[in-house]
């Protein structure tokens, strides 16, 4: 009888680091210091709601501190507990270290279902979470900056880098305590967009690479590739959308809450996303057919399944019978440890969570260094770089005898704006990274698989970091 007893996810992470730490020899001492969580808080504090107190639970971990700030999200789920926010905190260290974002790893949850509270309310706790996080060393743009996750967005951020603010008047930097804020409140044009953009530039690079796209079992590019796509969230939304709308993936299902919508011809993202947000669930779309079992089609045979909506959702249970040729991991942790390696031995391809849904965090960082820059990107070069672009044209058709075809001609005139040196800085870092895990598990013959070496680059570049703070 195989054993179904599910691998926890901060045993999942835990387990694939012990993997990667052994294939690259890391002394054991080093190993430990790496892996350990470096401090965790639970807080409990009471929020003055409808005439009552009510009291909630929220933890933040410090998975590492070997740079600073420590970054990641803020989860408010109603399942969350001290395990996974730990697990999450841990994944947020080799993430940063695999992008080369120079921050080390830290996750945050509240206890919470947020549909429950008015909007008012939500202002109330999220304000009441801040001074609990700044109160305890959790919160500052040096020390530690939160980002959104599940159910947080730019409304909650601002709400708290606003709280910061009034705690800290003179601290010239308060806004870049906290990423993922309105554009118009200090964030950067980009960052909503940026995991399932992020996605889709990391889906992007596999296939420019025949070796892996040939050891997936697959052929030829992203055009015409089925897709079936668990969660249209933020990240789930976006991957999907521009994977069909820009490079022409078909969209063959959607997994949400209320069960699943398959559609061999494919459908359109944008029309399932305004249905859910109109009906609240995808029962009722008007094309394909609706399944009440959702985590079955993510058994269905389609090129590549993308998990983006939680952890824990392929157990060893149902990984023999996944059919994909391609797992990309959008969401963070939805493969367990004994699933990977039941997957593994089937042939699928997985590209990992710990790289494929860095894009959140890199785009984190170009907002921190607006921040910290108070300046937005591509103010001072934009119209430099239009008047030396206007030099060249004017070159160009002087030389071949006639004006440039006038899209062409206006694209080349254009300066840099904001979301196009965003979109360029992740295309840069999703691209370099895939290629540097590519390497090392090309180099290394006890890596035979991308999370391995994924997690081996991250804490290869993260005990260089300690080695070079002891020569
Ligand atoms: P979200 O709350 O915007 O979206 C999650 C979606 O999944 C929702 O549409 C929800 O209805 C759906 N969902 C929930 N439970 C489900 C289930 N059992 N079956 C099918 N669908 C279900 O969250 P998000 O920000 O898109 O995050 C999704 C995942 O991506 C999480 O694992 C998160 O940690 C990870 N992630 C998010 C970001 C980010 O920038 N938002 C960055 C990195 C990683």
């Amino acid at each position: 009888m195989p054993n179904h007893k599910p691998v926890s996810f901060l045993d999942s992470v835990n387990r694939s680091f012990d993997r990667a730490a052994e294939a690259i020899e890391l002394p054991k001492g080093l190993a430990r210091q790496i892996r350990t969580c470096n401090a965790i808080c639970e807080m409990k504090f009471g929020v003055e709601l409808r005439g009552t107190y009510e009291i909630f639970t929220g933890w933040r971990a410090t998975h590492s501190e070997h740079v600073l700030p420590a970054k990641g999200g803020i989860r408010y789920a109603p399942f969350s507990d001290q395990q996974e926010v730990e697990a999450l905190a841990a994944l947020m260290t080799y993430k940063c270290s695999i992008v080369n974002v120079p921050f080390a790893g830290s996750k945050s949850a509240l206890c919470i279902d947020p549909k429950k509270y008015t909007l008012d309310e939500l202002e109330h706790i999220t304000r009441r979470f801040a001074q609990e996080l700044d109160k305890r060393g959790f919160l500052g743009p040096g020390l530690n900056v939160p980002a959104p996750d599940m159910g947080t967005g730019q409304r909650m951020m601002s709400w708290i880098a606003d709280e910061y603010q009034k705690l800290h008047p003179s601290e010239i930097n308060a806004r870049g305590c906290v990423t993922g804020k309105p554009v118009h409140f200090g964030g950067v044009e980009g960052r909503i967009e940026a995991t399932g953009r992020g996605v889709q530039y990391g889906i992007q690079e596999f296939f420019r690479h025949p070796d892996d796209v040939a050891r997936a079992q697959l052929e030829g590019g992203l055009e015409g590739k089925t897709i079936i796509v668990q969660g249209l969230g933020n990240v789930g939304y976006h991957a999907a959308k521009f994977l069909q709308e820009e490079d022409g993936a078909k969209i063959i299902g959607v997994i949400e809450r209320d069960g699943a919508l398959i559609c061999e011809s494919g459908v359109s993202v944008e029309e399932v996303y305004q249905y859910k947000l109109n009906h609240g669930k995808l029962e009722g779309f008007p094309h394909g057919k609706f399944h009440t079992d959702g985590s079955k089609a993510l058994e269905y045979p389609c090129d590549i399944l993308i998990p983006a909506a939680l952890e824990g959702v392929i157990t060893s249970k149902n990984a023999p019978r996944i059919q994909s040729k391609v797992i990309a991991e959008a969401a963070n942790g939805p493969i367990s440890y004994d699933a990977d390696e039941v997957l593994q031995q089937k042939g699928i391809f997985i590209i990992p969570d710990a790289y494929l849904n860095a894009g959140g965090v890199t785009v984190s960082y170009f907002e921190w260094l607006k921040n910290l820059s108070h300046v937005r990107f591509g103010r001072m070069d934009k119209r430099f770089a239009e008047a030396q672009n206007a030099k060249i044209l004017r070159l160009i058709e002087t030389g071949i005898g006639k004006p440039l075809d006038k899209k062409l001609a206006e694209d080349l005139l254009q300066g840099p704006s904001e979301i196009a040196l965003v979109r360029s800085g992740l295309e840069d870092t999703m691209r370099e990274s895939y290629q540097e895990i590519k390497e090392m598990d090309d180099s290394n013959k006890k890596i035979t698989d991308r999370r391995t070496a994924a997690y081996a680059l991250a804490i290869r570049k993260i005990a260089d970091t300690y080695d070079s703070m002891y020569l």
